[in-house]
């Protein structure tokens, strides 16, 4: 009756089985392959543009000219990603996917002044262990204040949360400082998420009492996946979500079937 625990859990996959268990069954455990999707492979896209414009340019070079000249350079190499020549678009869909891109590219100059950025890395990967849970997570990108202070950066490109959602949403951003403290010895003043579809940015600051929560919530959750692997019961649970979810196939809630655990 049992399931593989996972290794190691990112703060992506601790709000994906938050979200929906069966999904994160699925995903973390049997490992299906999801079918490719343009919301992803936009993000990719656009997260390499900014990753690019804030860490191969110096300050006063960060433009809005350079920056699309950027998306051109990171879209001429999607066209040989497999990922996306798997959405198979035709000419139509590829101009309004490339046009939406650099709509999202131009929002981000509404949240920040790349100018004055400072950063310390991007796509930084950290690791740590927490109480025997391997916590494991890529930070977008890593600045540091006038003050010399971290900051975390997240880039969203999908639609901000409602505000009943935003706590929750937050959750991911509040483990990057979580990593940040266990791995670097330093604990974030802000983390931000820049939601570049409205644009809308969203500002929190850690402090020892929210990261204190923080841990236990995570251990929370692990040891809710540890239970739920023991008994192999991960329920789906529908809402919004559903329409991004690639396994209707395997899930009850859309008269699918999920693959049977394995034999004892
Ligand atoms: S379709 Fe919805 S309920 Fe089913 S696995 Fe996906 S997110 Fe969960």
């Amino acid at each position: 009756m049992s399931l593989t625990l996972p290794r190691s859990l990112s703060p992506t996959r601790v709000t994906s089985f938050t979200d929906c268990p069966l999904a994160f069954r699925l995903r973390a455990i049997d490992r299906l392959p999801e079918p490719p999707s343009p919301h992803t492979a936009k993000g990719t896209l656009v997260h390499r543009v900014l990753e690019r414009l804030v860490w191969e340019h110096p300050g006063a070079e960060r433009t809005a000219e350079v920056a699309a000249a950027e998306l051109e350079r990171a879209w001429a190499e999607l066209q040989d990603d497999p990922e996306y020549a798997a959405l198979e678009l035709d000419d139509r869909s590829s101009a309004a996917f490339l046009a939406d891109a650099a709509q999202l590219v131009t929002n981000y100059f509404a949240l920040e002044d790349p100018t004055r950025v400072e950063a310390a890395g991007v796509e930084i990967c950290l690791e740590a262990d927490l109480g025997g849970l391997r916590l494991r997570g890529i930070i977008d990108r890593l600045d540091l204040s006038a003050t010399g202070d971290l900051v975390v950066v997240d880039y969203k490109t999908g639609r901000a949360p409602a505000e009943r959602h935003e706590r929750a949403k937050l959750t991911g951003v509040h483990l990057y400082a979580l990593l940040c403290e266990q791995t670097l010895g330093r604990v974030p003043v802000e983390v931000r998420l820049l939601h570049l579809r409205e644009p809308l940015s969203i500002t929190s600051t850690p402090t020892a009492q929210t990261l204190r929560g923080q841990r236990v919530r995570t251990l929370a959750v692990w040891k809710a996946i540890e239970r739920a692997c023991e008994q192999g019961d991960f329920r789906p649970r529908p809402s919004p979500l559903c329409g991004y979810c690639g396994f209707h196939a395997w899930c009850p809630a859309f008269g699918g079937v999920p693959p049977e655990l394995p034999a004892v």
